[in-house]
């Protein structure tokens, strides 16, 4: 492919995307309006597919940061007494205006981040239901009432908000990374500080806006997107009103914050990244395993947390299983997220493609063979081939770190004892794929890996309704499920004194 390939965009849908991003808020909101940043500064955001500039937004400060948690800290109050219901309702207007404007979000999402509109429409309904779930949930969140054991004391036992928040998100899925925190934070009563990813700020500013349009009190959600991560998160963290740090992103910057954190002893959700085993055992029905290994693959350009990072195929079905992938891999069509049939994007930006080059070069350093793609599509854009590498030397890095783009290295197994120490070799523990037509087998594979989510002969899990996250170095907490509001909740329990006095 090369980008001189890329139809031109008709005027019609040129003017949509143009009305689209003049609408779309490029400001900082704090206390409930769109305002520029303290010192005018400014950064560009780009199209992935075409490295044009399609928006310039403000740039938040430290000063802007402190206002923001101003905002957050005086709204606090009133909004956890605000009751349970008019929260809920909140969310579930949000939800029905996101239906409404669905088509606009995944415009936006494409043009930042280049994930074809099919998946961008996919996101939406996805980050969407997590509006929707927590709506339903947010009246469900019930204490007890119970005597102690010995009966001196009944105990009330309730959950409360845990307090102002600080939501930081990545560039990979714009919408439902937000969404997946905003929503439980407004469903148990904490107001926020979102800081969007600089590389795709837009999304998540307009879906801000969609929450104001719904009714959300001014003050609750305050947004500040900046291309200086930490003039935000420095301030906001070492603010004692700050009660909790919610982030989406690598390890790495998940462990700075940690760090930062501890100092005010911060409730924090980590949900980092992943090293994601795909196993395929000899009894596995293949059309299924390969079908799942294209879906956790690909999906996102394999820019997933969740995407299936090494492939491992017990060594009778191997043959078969990667000339079947390859065929697949080779036939995926490379191209902007806005044409029709197109089935692969760019990636974020040059270093990612620079990033897959290398893994590449390391790989085939080591022994490993390119079955199919292997590497940079020429001309404009950040396009990368889908490819499939086999023969990977056990040290190669492709094995080692989360790839995060369109490679997939397999590598073989004899038995299942070898399979399961294959698939914790890592650092890692967030998602994990088994396929074998042997369910007691899958079930029995699922007590042995150390991941905190695994897909039995499926490739794609995430839903608004499961509790969401890692263990080892991918993370700390659960979004989604009833398990995502308590992220946001504390517990008190009251020792009331026994009305039967002491018996
Ligand atoms: P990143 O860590 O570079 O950035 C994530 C966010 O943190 C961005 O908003 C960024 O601006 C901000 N950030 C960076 N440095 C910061 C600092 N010093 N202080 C405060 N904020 C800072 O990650 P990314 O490249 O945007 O996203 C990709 C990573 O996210 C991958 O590792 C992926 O696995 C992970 N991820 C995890 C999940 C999950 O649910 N576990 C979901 C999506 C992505």
């Amino acid at each position: 492919m090369n980008s001189s390939d890329q139809t031109p965009l008709t005027q019609g849908v040129q003017d949509r995307i143009d009305a689209l991003l003049a609408a779309t808020p490029k400001g900082l909101l704090i206390d409930g309006v769109w305002g520029e940043s303290s010192d005018g500064s400014t950064f560009e955001v780009e199209n992935p597919a075409t490295q044009e500039v399609i928006a310039t937004m403000s740039s938040a400060t430290e000063e802007d940061a402190r206002a923001a948690m101003d905002a957050a800290a005086a709204a606090q109050e009133p909004w956890a007494r605000t009751p349970v219901r008019e929260r809920a309702e909140i969310l579930r207007r949000a939800f029905d205006l996101v239906q409404e404007r669905a088509e606009e979000l995944a415009l936006l999402m494409t043009l930042e981040m280049g994930k074809p509109l099919a998946q961008s429409r996919g996101e939406v309904a996805y980050g969407g239901e997590f509006l929707r779930w927590f709506s339903e949930e947010a009246v469900r969140d019930y204490g007890r009432y119970a005597q102690t054991p010995e009966g001196s004391l009944r105990m009330l036992v309730t959950r409360k908000p845990v307090g102002p928040c600080l939501l930081i998100t990545p560039w990979n899925f714009p919408l439902a990374m937000a969404t997946r925190k905003v929503a439980p934070a407004v469903a148990a009563g904490c107001t926020m500080v979102l800081k969007p990813a600089a590389l795709t700020p837009l999304t998540a500013q307009y879906f801000a806006q969609i929450m104001l349009d719904a009714g959300l009190p001014d003050g609750v959600l305050n947004v500040v997107s900046t291309n200086n991560a930490s003039a935000i998160s420095e301030p906001i963290m070492r603010d004692p009103r700050l009660r909790k740090v919610s982030f989406t992103g690598s390890t790495p910057v998940g462990k700075h914050l940690m760090k930062l954190a501890a100092e005010n002893v911060l409730r924090t959700s980590m949900e980092l990244g992943g090293n994601g085993p795909l196993i395929v055992f000899e009894d596995a029905d293949l059309d299924k395993a390969v079908a799942g290994a294209m879906a956790a693959k690909m999906r996102n350009m394999g820019e997933a947390c969740t995407a299936a990072n090494r492939l491992l195929v017990h060594e009778s079905v191997a043959d078969e299983f990667v000339a079947r992938l390859a065929e697949k891999m080779s036939v995926l069509t490379l191209g902007s997220g806005l044409e029709d049939g197109v089935d692969v994007g760019p990636l974020i930006d040059a270093r990612a493609c620079e990033s897959m080059e290398s893994l590449v070069a390391d790989a085939v350093g080591g022994g490993a063979q390119v079955v199919t793609g292997g590497r940079r599509a020429e001309g404009a854009g950040y396009f990368f081939e889908p490819t499939v590498l086999r023969d990977v030397a056990s040290d190669a890095r492709v094995l080692r770190e989360e790839i995060f783009g369109p490679v997939a290295p397999v590598i073989t197994f004899r038995d299942e004892a070898e399979a399961v120490a294959l698939a914790n070799s890592t650092e890692y523990g967030l998602a994990s794929y088994v396929f074998t037509e042997n369910i007691s087998r899958g079930l029995r594979i699922g007590d042995r890996v150390e991941f905190g989510l695994m897909g039995l002969n499926v490739g794609v899990i995430s839903n608004a309704a499961a509790p969401f996250g890692g263990v080892k170095q991918s993370g700390l907490g659960r979004e989604g499920g009833a398990e995502g509001i308590a992220e946001y909740t504390s517990t008190q329990y009251i020792g009331v004194e026994n009305p039967w006095g002491t018996l």
